[in-house]
């Protein structure tokens, strides 16, 4: 399955369109996650629509213009985040249409985010909810967490959020993003070899001289040695 253009919507943040207002508010915490995986999305290659306007005259007017943006660009998926409220919950759930490709989409992201230690929710029916009702291509609504819940609030990390759900996408989407998984998981060392010069184990990388010089402390760029191990990104 693959995409190349994606619809990120921001849940709220304008107004007649606010979030819920927890131990932390929701248009926060939606415009700290959604900002990020948007960071992430485009420095992997993917053309990211945000779908979030910058002001609304109703309610129904904020979500038609995301529903719009995102249909008007012919996104090919369509994420929306936004953080629950509910006194007494906690964890992660995703909401979509059931029975498509959102929904097998969905059960690859939620056990990303759980990873990080939110409860698993399960993924919903969003039947009813406008921007997945109305966006022409496959969407999804993520409740990242409970906004209101002391459980997912504690040390509440909004770049290890957009993390796990991006991890999620390119699961889902197969897009190669070993530049920007956690560096235990994708750690790659090259052996130097007769013949070899940071510049052209650089570019057999897809890297730069600069950063194989940051990530391995070398202190002179022009010396390298056979037989030393270079980690690469
Ligand atoms: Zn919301």
């Amino acid at each position: 399955m693959k995409i190349s253009k994606l619809a990120v919507d921001i849940g709220h943040n304008v107004q007649f369109d606010g979030g819920a207002v927890g131990i932390r508010s929701e248009n926060e915490l939606n415009y700290e996650v959604g900002t990020k995986l948007i960071e992430k999305c485009r420095a992997a290659g993917l053309t990211v629509i945000n779908c979030t306007p910058s002001s609304a005259t109703s309610l129904y007017d904020s979500l038609n213009q995301r529903v719009q943006a995102a249909n008007s660009n012919n996104s090919d998926f369509f994420i929306s985040i936004h953080h629950n409220l509910c006194t007494g919950g906690h964890g992660s759930e995703i909401l979509c249409i059931p029975g498509g490709r959102a929904e097998g989409i969905a059960k690859i992201i939620l056990p990303e985010i759980s990873k990080l230690g939110f409860t698993n929710r399960g993924v919903k029916a969003g039947n009813d909810l406008f921007v997945l009702k109305n966006t022409n291509m496959s969407a999804i609504l993520i409740e990242c967490a409970f906004c209101d819940s002391p459980v997912d609030m504690n040390n509440y990390n909004p770049e290890t959020m957009a993390e796990a759900i991006f991890k999620g996408i390119c699961k889902a989407f197969e897009i190669n993003a070993s530049e920007h998984c956690s560096p235990s998981e994708q750690t790659n060392y090259y052996t130097v070899v007769k013949g070899d010069t940071l510049s052209s184990i650089a570019k057999s990388y897809g890297t730069t001289i600069s950063k194989l010089v940051q990530r391995n402390n070398i202190k002179d760029a022009n010396l390298i040695v056979i037989g030393q191990k270079v980690r690469v990104n």
